[in-house]
């Protein structure tokens, strides 16, 4: 099995995630990473994990926002590194460099508007076909996501 090599010097990952500096590259958090089992273009050989953390730039691939946060590599891993928190600074930093994929952008734009990560015209379309009642927009809720969003710098952002 091939073992989670880390760039130490040359990437940032570990200057913003401390805790993987006590990675001793056992590779157990790969058997457990859904997407390393179920992605097809990956395996314990060339795991998700060790592929992604050993790119040049892993911020610019859209495969980071494959990680579903399920912490699975955080529960098994016995040094306590914290991959998730890894991909989850990485996901920022992709988000925040413009290199997420366009739906990321879409589904925050869309969560700004209407406090849901779906369109409510387009659910009332369905729920009214269905004989359900008419959900509506949450003000409240959309007022305190957008003063989250600038107070956290998640500002709108151009939908590529
Ligand atoms: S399980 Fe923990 S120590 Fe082992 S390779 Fe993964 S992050 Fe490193
Ligand atoms: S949190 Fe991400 S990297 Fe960790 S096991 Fe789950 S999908 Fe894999």
């Amino acid at each position: 099995m091939k073992v989670l090599r880390l760039k130490y010097e040359k990437n940032e990952i570990t200057k913003k995630n401390k805790a993987i500096e006590v990675c001793f590259k056992c590779s157990t958090c790969s058997k457990f990473c859904p997407i390393t089992q179920h992605v097809k273009k990956y395996n314990l050989e060339d795991s998700f994990i060790t592929q992604l953390f050993e790119a040049e730039k892993p911020e610019a691939l859209n495969d980071v926002w494959m990680c579903c946060a399920c912490e699975k590599c955080v529960i098994t891993c016995p040094q306590d590194a914290n991959p998730t928190e890894v991909f989850t600074n990485l996901k920022e930093k992709s988000y925040q460099e413009g290199l997420a994929p366009s739906i990321v952008y879409r589904l925050v734009e869309q969560l700004l508007q209407e406090s849901t990560v779906y369109s409510i015209k387009f659910a009332n379309m369905i729920r009214k076909r269905a004989g359900l009642k008419e959900v509506k927009k949450n003000e409240k809720a959309v007022k305190e996501l957008n003063v989250l969003a600038e107070k956290t710098g998640l500002e709108r952002k151009e939908v590529n």
